[in-house]
């Protein structure tokens, strides 16, 4: 221990792993000082709300769950915003920080470390004018209100969004709303996990929308310098007047990697099932950390908001000697289109077959709710282990419904429930809302006949 009184709990990052940690921790130990750096103007920030906020749907205030002033007011918690963590000594145990605003530097001492640093946007191999205006990515709110205030102002026609992803798609929903024209372009297939069938409903609602979709077409340059002006491609040039880059996220585990501490894929830091990284005295939770998949053991990195919070709550309790074991992801995904919800639990087949499971597939196509009651379509697509009957993995992509029927799987999943189980399991059924039978019932059904 490094200070004389106060036992001094360090946070990098004050999103929502660490300022879930920090509460925690507030809350078990409320003699503890607790001080959260924050490189940006925020703490507690709703990211997952920026497409909202530029579709016009949300202010910005609404992407702002707590200010700083609750903080330090209800939780007794420091937050030093505009303050960027710049290096950890770890013999030391200290932390050097840097004024962003002044440009002043310090040293601060830490009993406890947190890192929850998250993560930002994967630049693709080309040269990009990164500085041009017209180029974005959209990973913080102040990326957020710049593309905002950019399309005000400018009264841009058409965007290219690099990268079809979940992210790329809610951000190309939020432009339609401004009634700008959206390509979108992608260097693969997207969605590898998905089925064919269910790629193809996906797409087709998009193309309904009037986005134009080119896959497994590379960018090979871009023009431009303050402008970007446009992108040679495989099959020739795509300009537009504003680019989005959504072309993947990487864990931003610098930090930690610099101080020594073990990587997981070079990427994000490594942490034991009680958030503890290979440092005794420092924790990491959030996009920056790994994860315990659940179905196959390994540490992968599965950046979500839901795991966020949860690791950090995790990581918060285990810095106050509480024994919180976070149990692990499911690699559970969801996003949605218009009127479609696609998501995925569990492995994809491909990914199955990778791991060794002796596993087979099946895919129904059936009703979320009776026709008269205005059902639509879902395209179900579920992977199970044919010596154990236990399911391995489901993505689905349909209607309203969907939402329920995944987060179903996720449970089932989670259990390690068999298909005989899940082929009588009692599920709500009314004709507003389901059927008698639900499409993983089908599923389940189907797959029985295959063991
Ligand atoms: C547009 C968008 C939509 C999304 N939609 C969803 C969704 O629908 N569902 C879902 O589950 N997830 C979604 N996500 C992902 C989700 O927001 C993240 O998984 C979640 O925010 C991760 O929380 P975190 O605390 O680990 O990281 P963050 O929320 O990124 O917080 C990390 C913080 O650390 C700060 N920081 C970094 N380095 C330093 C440093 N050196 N010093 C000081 N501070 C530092 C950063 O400024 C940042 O505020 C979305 C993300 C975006 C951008």
């Amino acid at each position: 221990m490094v200070t004389a009184g106060k036992e001094k709990l360090l946070v990098i990052g004050g999103g929502a792993a660490g300022m879930s940690a920090a509460s925690r921790a507030r809350r078990l130990r409320p003699g503890m000082d607790i001080t959260v750096l924050e490189s940006t103007g925020y703490v507690s920030t709703a990211l997952c709300g920026i497409p909202f906020y530029l579709a016009g749907k949300a202010n910005f205030e609404q992407l702002i769950h707590y200010t700083p002033e609750f903080f330090t007011c209800e939780r007794n918690i420091e937050i030093l915003l505009n303050t960027s963590v710049t290096e950890i000594n770890r013999s030391a145990s200290v932390i050097k920080y840097e004024n962003i605003l002044t440009s002043g530097a310090g040293e601060m001492p830490y009993d406890y470390l947190l890192i929850a640093s998250g993560g930002k946007a994967a630049w693709p191999n080309i040269k990009f004018p990164r500085e041009a205006k017209n180029l974005f990515t959209v990973r913080s709110l102040d990326d957020a209100r710049n593309l905002k205030n950019y399309i005000e102002k400018n009264n841009p026609k058409s965007a290219v969004i690099i990268g079809i992803g979940a992210h790329g798609i809610a951000l190309a929903e939020a432009l339609l709303e401004r009634n700008i024209k959206v390509t979108m372009i992608d260097s693969a297939t997207p969605f590898g996990y998905l089925s064919d069938e269910q790629r193809g409903f996906l797409f087709d609602k998009m193309l309904e929308k009037g986005i134009e979709i080119l896959t497994c077409e590379r960018i090979l340059g871009a023009h431009g310098d303050t402008t970007l002006e446009g992108l040679d491609t495989d099959s020739g040039k795509i300009i537009g007047d504003i680019f989005i880059l959504a072309a993947g996220y990487r864990s931003d585990g610098a930090l930690a990697e610099d101080a020594g501490l073990e990587m997981l894929h070079g990427a994000a830091i490594k942490v034991d099932d009680f958030q503890r990284t290979s440092d005794f005295n420092i924790f990491a939770a959030g996009d920056c950390a790994g994860v315990r998949c659940m179905l196959t053991g390994e540490r992968i990195i599965h950046s979500t908001a839901a795991v966020a919070n949860k690791t950090g709550y995790a990581a918060g309790g285990n810095i106050c000697d509480e024994k919180t074991r976070f149990p692990g992801t499911v690699r559970t995904k969801i996003f949605t289109f218009a009127d479609a919800v696609v998501g995925s639990v569990g492995l994809s087949e491909s990914e199955a077959h990778g791991f060794g499971f002796p596993y087979s597939s099946v895919f129904v196509k059936a009703q979320e709710k009776p026709g008269y009651a205005g059902g639509g379509d879902m395209l179900l697509q579920m992977i199970f282990n044919t010596k154990t009957g236990k399911i391995l993995g489901v993505q689905a992509a349909g209607s309203a419904g969907t939402h329920a029927l995944v987060d179903t799987a996720i449970a089932v999943i989670t259990t390690g429930m068999k298909l005989d189980e899940l082929s009588n399991l009692d599920l709500s059924y009314n004709p507003a809302v389901s059927n008698a039978y639900s499409p993983l019932h089908y599923a389940a059904r189907k797959a029985l006949k295959n063991l």
